[in-house]
């Protein structure tokens, strides 16, 4: 490391993103979550010569077009949305502008490994609470804790979904504290809590174009909550980077918002899919916690989970393993299509 770099943050272990290779046409890719489905053809039309010939200017700073589709979808208003380039960094900003040098944040020890590495960042206090040994939440753990609090919902990578009531328990036991609920996988089953933002000023829904949107290559998310708080990611936001988001991802979002219809067919294909993932693993023998969102985690029958991995990838299929206490006997398949999914059950039936 270079001695110019800060002291402060040489024992940052930053995040391992899953494989991405240049030329993916060799795999079948089911380990980082994405969409098998392309973007709507609405998106892929709206991108034009127009669009491109406008490049040589900065893009808008508010994007109020999309911030009202967004808002007509989920019957907010324009002021309690915030938009980014992708949710990772309104993650980023959130424990930048509200958890930072030494606040208290409590997470759970198995989830979206970003919580971490930002508390490191940015020298948070952070409480990590342990899932029930099946790996479930329990919510008594976070009512009234005096702490903030970031629930990812559906959990990552467990699938596991708290109810709307259960999620509701934790915001309001915590009014003095923000809860940020993560949703980037929401839309494959779980109810969402944005309904509870006209009712608490404590709480910030995060959301992605990157999963149920096929849009991870844009780099576009959202967050949702209280005028005041989103002022907050504001104010962070144009002491950083103004122009965060590009003209063609805005493009692309605004699209994708004005076809319900290919969005709302392929969160089901997804769902269908991951039941039918589930069931056929679960005849092999596999142990598979009950997911609400486009991956599963399961454990394997007859092999280890980093053999399972290994021996997939030979076969020209990635899946992700994960090399952490508790969790290192199951692996992680994002949900395919029927068709991928059918030639991975034809290969692990072959491995086993
Ligand atoms: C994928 C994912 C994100 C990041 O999404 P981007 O919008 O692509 O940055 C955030 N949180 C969780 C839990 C995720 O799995």
């Amino acid at each position: 490391m270079s001695r110019f770099f800060l002291e402060r943050y040489k024992d940052l272990k930053s995040y391992a993103p899953g494989e991405q290779p240049e030329d993916f046409s060799k795999f079948i890719k089911l380990n980082t979550n994405e969409m098998p489905y392309p973007p709507s053809q609405k998106v892929i039309k709206a991108i034009d010569d127009l669009q491109l010939l406008k490049l040589n200017l900065y893009p808008p700073v508010e994007f109020n077009n999309l911030k009202a589709k967004i808002a007509k979808f989920y019957d907010i208003s324009r002021e309690n949305i915030f938009l980014s380039n992708g949710s990772d960094e309104i993650l980023s900003f959130i424990f930048l502008g509200f958890f930072r040098d030494g606040a208290n944040v409590a997470f759970p020890d198995i989830t979206y490994g970003f919580y971490n590495v930002y508390a490191q960042l940015y020298g948070s206090n952070a409480d990590i609470i342990p899932l029930s040994s099946d790996f479930t939440i329990n919510i008594k753990d976070y009512i009234n804790i005096g702490k903030n609090i970031v629930i990812a919902n559906p959990n990552a990578p467990t699938g596991i979904c708290l109810s709307l009531s259960d999620v509701e328990k934790i915001v309001k036991g915590n009014q003095d504290n923000l809860v940020v609920i993560d949703e980037a996988y929401i839309d494959f089953g779980g109810e969402s809590a944005v309904p509870l933002i006209k009712k608490y000023d404590n709480v910030l829904v995060v959301q992605t174009f990157s999963k149920s949107r096929s849009l991870a290559g844009a780099r576009l998310g959202f967050a949702m909550g209280d005028r005041k708080l989103i002022d907050g990611l504001r104010k962070i936001k144009y002491s950083t980077n103004p122009y965060n988001v590009n003209r063609l991802t805005l493009t692309a979002g605004e699209a994708s918002f004005d076809d319900d219809v290919y969005f709302n067919s392929c969160c089901k294909k997804i769902s269908e899919t991951r039941e039918y993932l589930t069931k056929e693993l679960e005849n092999i023998g596999f142990l598979v916690l009950n997911s609400k969102a486009n991956f599963i985690f399961a454990k394997p029958f007859n092999i280890t989970a980093n053999n399972l991995y290994l021996k997939l990838k030979e076969k020209g299929i990635l899946i992700r393993y994960f090399e952490q206490e508790r969790i290192n006997d199951f692996v992680r398949i994002s949900i395919g299509t029927k068709e991928d999914t059918d030639i991975l059950l034809k290969e692990i039936r072959g491995i086993i």
